[in-house]
């Protein structure tokens, strides 16, 4: 199943993306937290919209959202970083999500370099604290595309990644979450970013350094993870401070970041 949060009419709602492109409306519930608190899936009605009729949200208001830096070899080459012994973890505000379409705004006064990451999202669906690296996808309810935006210049002038990691909006995702049951292996899947239609990354995520069942156990051993609890998985090579020279995002850009079976999710760039 392939869910969105939209809203129509100034009503914000669940809905379920079919095949032929339409949003069934789900008579129940309105909310994707709604359906991960309870672990039963929406109910379908007999309403339908067309895409460009809704304004489309992040697919979920995320509990918490957990980032892993430095996941993929080729990314960490091009940082002329060390492979790392245990994930690099730092974490990513709820208040940053923002949906597909949306512009993301920030001060030219503030940053002078936002980049691109385009990396796959687990979305958890059970509580768990200590969990098996075996039994670890069974806590996961499905996945969606995440961008983790990241302002350069501010990550690098400070030992806290907090800033340059959380400016508003800097963490789009969507379009859809798509439940486990359709994404059978979650490393055989290809990512890419473009930026005004010129491709800047081409990863796969059987590149990752450390797999999702080890990110969520070895997680799990000290956070509790819970129901709508969102884990960024790293991103491949191709981001623009690895460039030579270096590229950034500007005023009108528009940055595509996809995941092959999950979907596309573009974020418009505005600097002020
Ligand atoms: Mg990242």
């Amino acid at each position: 199943m392939r869910l969105l949060t939209f809203t129509h009419r100034q009503q914000r709602q669940l809905g379920i993306l079919d095949e032929d492109g339409r949003i069934n409306v789900a008579s129940w519930p309105n909310a994707l937290e709604d359906v991960l608190e309870r672990g039963t899936l929406p109910s379908r009605s007999a309403q339908y919209l067309d895409p460009a009729e809704v304004r489309w949200e992040a697919p979920l208001r995320p509990r918490k959202i957990i980032a892993i830096g430095q996941n993929y070899v080729e990314h960490i080459r091009e940082l002329g970083s060390e492979l790392p012994e245990k994930p690099v973890i730092f974490a990513k505000f709820p208040s940053g999500a923002v949906g597909h379409g949306e512009e993301v705004c920030w001060e030219a006064a503030l940053t002078q370099k936002v980049d691109w990451e385009v990396e796959l999202a687990v979305v958890i669906g059970a509580r768990c604290h200590h969990i098996r690296e075996e039994d670890a996808l069974e806590c996961v309810f499905g996945y969606t595309v995440a961008n983790d935006l990241t302002a350069r210049d501010i990550q690098r002038s400070e030992g806290q990644w907090i800033r340059g990691k959380n400016l508003a909006g800097f963490c789009p995702l969507g379009p859809v979450v798509v439940t486990r049951d359709e994404i059978p292996d979650p490393h055989a899947l290809r990512l890419s970013t473009q930026v005004n239609g010129e491709t800047m990354q081409a990863g796969h995520s059987g590149e990752m350094h450390f797999r999702i069942p080890h990110l969520i156990a070895y997680c799990a051993r000290m956070f509790t993870l819970e129901p709508g609890d969102v884990i960024l998985t790293g991103t491949p090579s191709g981001v623009g401070m690895g460039m030579k020279p270096p590229r950034f995002l500007g005023d009108g850009d528009v940055v595509r970041v996809a995941i092959e079976g999950i979907g596309a999710l573009e974020t418009r760039c505005r600097v002020q």
